[in-house]
């Protein structure tokens, strides 16, 4: 298989000749194909295997291929981390997949000042990128609204939950519009971390590697 294979937008082919990627990784082959027919994604899998690209490509494809406006503080794609740090990697790596195109990435997490983030989202972002408590906050601030949601990403789920922000995605859970596609991943899936993964997921395609 080579990138070329999977159908993806132009502009996204570009930058990956761009940052000399040749062949996908395993997860990249697996999740690519049923992403980009909008099925919803349980990918176990660990940092290092590529699974940044394995969701933002097709997700980005999406956005590409329907092409609208988000709505001022709303965002299309919403992908939550368990750091900040992972948070501002997978922001970066989206603005990488992305440079040839002309949608916006935002990334928002605790322990700065809000400010800046309430004035990024105001117009509405394509991207967002964000740790849960961080996110909590600025849709408490009313800086931020789920409802135009349409790819949420779940990263590191086991992380999350060892970190306790199992309550902060019960409640992002209940502010995601119904109709929308979502991707779950995480390195391991105890009874847990797998019926978390049931709130969230709508017949999903499963894929390890
Ligand atoms: P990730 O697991 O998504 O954090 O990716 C791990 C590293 O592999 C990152 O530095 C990516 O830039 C790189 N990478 C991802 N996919 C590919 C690929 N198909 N070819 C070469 N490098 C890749």
């Amino acid at each position: 298989t080579s990138f070329n294979d999977f159908g993806l937008h132009a502009d996204i082919n570009r930058a990956l000749a761009a940052k000399d990627y040749t062949q996908p990784t395993p997860i990249q082959t697996q999740a690519i194909p049923p992403l980009m027919k909008g099925r919803d994604l349980c990918g176990i899998a660990q940092t290092g295997t590529g699974k940044t690209a394995g969701f933002s490509l097709p997700s980005i494809h999406h956005l590409l291929t329907y092409p609208h406006r988000p709505t001022p503080r709303g965002c299309r794609m919403l992908v939550l981390a368990p750091t900040r740090e992972l948070a501002a990697q997978i922001a970066q790596s989206c603005r990488d997949y992305g440079r040839f195109t002309k949608l916006s990435v935002s990334t928002v997490f605790g322990g700065v000042p809000i400010n800046k983030q309430i004035r990024d989202l105001s117009q509405g972002v394509d991207i967002l990128v964000a740790t849960p408590g961080r996110l909590l906050d600025l849709i408490d601030q009313r800086a931020l609204r789920l409802d135009d949601v349409e790819i949420f990403v779940l990263d590191e789920a086991d992380q999350m939950m060892d970190m306790g922000f199992i309550h902060s995605l019960r409640r992002v859970a209940k502010l995601l519009p119904s109709r929308r596609q979502n991707l779950f991943f995480s390195a391991t899936m105890p009874k847990e971390i797998a019926g978390l993964a049931d709130q969230f997921l709508n017949d999903p395609v499963t894929v390890s590697v």
